[in-house]
């Protein structure tokens, strides 16, 4: 037994578990980054990041790829216009998918899985060689007796004040992805962990900013993105720019060869701030940092159009990308 003042809990995600009939016949990504052959053909159940960044290599790679999503969208925390950019590029590659479908269990057949699912009351089969749980990750945290630290739970959740610590016992201290409320993302990980570090030396004083944080689907053209989806944006209530750019004719994009190139930019009219940022293609996850910084420094569209930028890049293209409302 180890004895401390302050206890940080940092153990990460685990693969949510779909409680569905044949379930155990899943393999998850940490298994499918062990696979020694190539599958002919996989079937990922949840159409989120792993998913599609998994789907692309394996399409690429020659294995018939399906994904198959309950909700009407793929990805659906993103730009549902950034998405649809991502859905045909991805079916243009040759992943089948189908969304608003809901899989109801695994079937073993010979050698291969079969995955039964409904469309509406429809039911449908598809079968593969393997079969990826790709619903999403939850926080690693049910496993701890967090009852004996006086750490209260809802859903698995460990409740947190806005200094990263147990709202019912302030010396256990989270960070990353065991962090119910923040993306799971690397950076965000360290991050938090030299916030909790630092509200641990210095008292509880530092609190996470998750403003202007990026974030990116490695998918080949990728998805990036910042700040708030033009759904979201509209919520707000305020009036909004919408600057969205098919650049694929581009001399950047032709350069490149690209077949996606796309982007949408959401700028708050009255203050001309940027409020998100969305690529598909066209150097996207490079790119999106630039927002990130803009969104978290209080940079302005005006200002960003005025910078000198390098050239020929694909930063050379923000100032046209903004430049029609
Ligand atoms: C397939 C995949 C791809 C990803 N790609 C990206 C990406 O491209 N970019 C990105 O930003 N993020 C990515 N992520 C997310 C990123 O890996 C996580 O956000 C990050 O690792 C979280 O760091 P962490 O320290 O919170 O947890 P982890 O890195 O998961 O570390 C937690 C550690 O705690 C240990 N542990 C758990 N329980 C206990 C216990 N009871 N006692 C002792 N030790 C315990 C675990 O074994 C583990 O070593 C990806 C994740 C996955 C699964």
């Amino acid at each position: 037994m180890l004895q401390a003042k302050h206890i940080v809990v940092a153990t990460g995600s685990k693969v949510r578990l779909l409680p569905i009939p044949g379930a155990e016949h899943m393999i998850t990504s940490d298994e499918l980054l062990s696979e020694r052959e190539l599958p002919s053909s996989v079937i990922f159940v949840g159409g989120g990041v792993i998913s599609l960044e998994f789907g692309h290599v394996y399409a690429r790679a020659g294995t018939a790829v399906s994904v198959l999503e309950a909700l009407p969208q793929l990805l659906p925390a993103m730009d549902s216009d950034a998405v649809a950019q991502l859905h045909a590029e991805s079916e243009r590659i040759g992943i089948q998918i189908r969304t608003d479908v809901k899989v109801r269990r695994i079937e073993q057949v010979g050698h291969r899985l079969r995955v039964v699912f409904t469309d509406g009351d429809i039911e449908q089969a598809l079968e593969a060689d393997r079969v990826v749980n790709g619903v999403g990750r939850i926080a690693n945290v049910d496993a701890l007796d967090l009852a004996a630290g006086r750490v209260e739970q809802v859903n698995g959740c460990i409740v947190i004040d806005r200094y990263l610590r147990s709202a019912s016992n302030p010396q256990v201290h989270v960070c990353g992805d065991a962090v119910p409320v923040s993306p799971q993302l690397s950076p965000l990980a360290t991050y938090e962990g030299e916030i909790v570090g630092r509200n641990i030396v210095n008292g509880p004083r530092h609190a996470p900013d998750y403003a202007g944080i990026a974030t990116s689907v490695y998918t080949v053209p990728s998805l990036a993105a910042v700040g708030l989806t033009e759904n979201a944006a509209r919520q707000t209530g305020s009036a909004i720019d919408v600057h969205v750019n098919d650049m694929r004719d581009w001399f950047s994009a032709q350069s490149y060869a690209e077949t996606v190139a796309w982007s949408k930019i959401i700028v708050d009219r009255a203050s001309d701030l940027i409020l998100g940022a969305h690529f598909v293609g066209h150097a996207g996850q490079e790119l999106i940092n630039v927002f990130g910084l803009a969104i978290k420094f209080g940079i302005t569209a005006k200002q960003l159009r005025d910078n000198v930028y390098a050239y020929p890049t694909f930063s050379a293209d923000i100032k046209h990308m903004l430049g029609h409302a």
